[in-house]
């Protein structure tokens, strides 16, 4: 082999790894893109039973991530015994797919969800649409004896008492405002 040939091939080889580098590059870009998208349409599905607030809001959507082509949403439930679960994934799905995405919806149990993770955003919703958003919870505090103080989120008294442990709906309780009377929900902690 003459020394102008190894040289002619070595740039060949060069070439070749340059297009597989850039076509490579180019595959993440367009999974990076897609993802972002697939997310920002998983993000934006409202809860069933507090439609002024989205799954991202609340925290229950996990993460969303690409297994070769395919959109995988993944749920963790507020507790394992909420009957929304089923229609949140349904929702989620749904809104993949109508976007065009191959999607499936995976639950994550563990580690489990709690009301830490609803975000600020989520909390002023709450706040907004007269629920009083979950006290942050400390797990360092001992809560045996702690009394809840839940503010009302009509006229932020805090003079307020627990009418029923359930309300609208399980994961909340029922409160009154010893203030201004008004009854609320309270999204209890978990
Ligand atoms: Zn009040």
């Amino acid at each position: 082999m003459s020394a102008a040939n190894a040289n002619a091939e070595t740039v060949v080889n060069t070439d070749g790894l340059n297009s597989r580098a850039n076509r490579h590059q180019q595959a993440n870009v367009e999974a990076h893109e897609l993802l972002a998208e697939a997310r920002s349409v998983a993000a934006a599905v409202a809860d069933p039973e507090l439609p002024f607030v989205t799954v991202e809001d609340l925290g229950i959507l996990r993460s969303v991530r690409l297994e070769g082509s395919q959109v995988v949403a993944e749920v963790s439930p507020t507790y394992s015994g909420c009957p929304a679960v089923a229609v949140i994934e349904q929702s989620i799905l749904n809104a993949l797919l109508d976007a065009g995405f191959d999607a499936r919806v995976q639950r994550v149990m563990s580690p489990a969800w709690t009301t830490d993770w609803i975000t600020d955003a989520g909390r002023q919703k709450l706040l907004q649409n007269g629920i009083a958003p979950p006290a942050a919870h400390n797990p360092a505090k001992p809560t045996l004896f702690e009394k809840t103080s839940v503010s009302c989120p009509h006229c932020g008294g805090s003079a307020t008492s627990r009418v029923s442990e359930f309300g609208s709906t399980p994961c909340k309780a029922q409160y009154r405002c010893d203030d201004c009377q008004e009854p609320f929900d309270y999204f209890k902690c978990l």
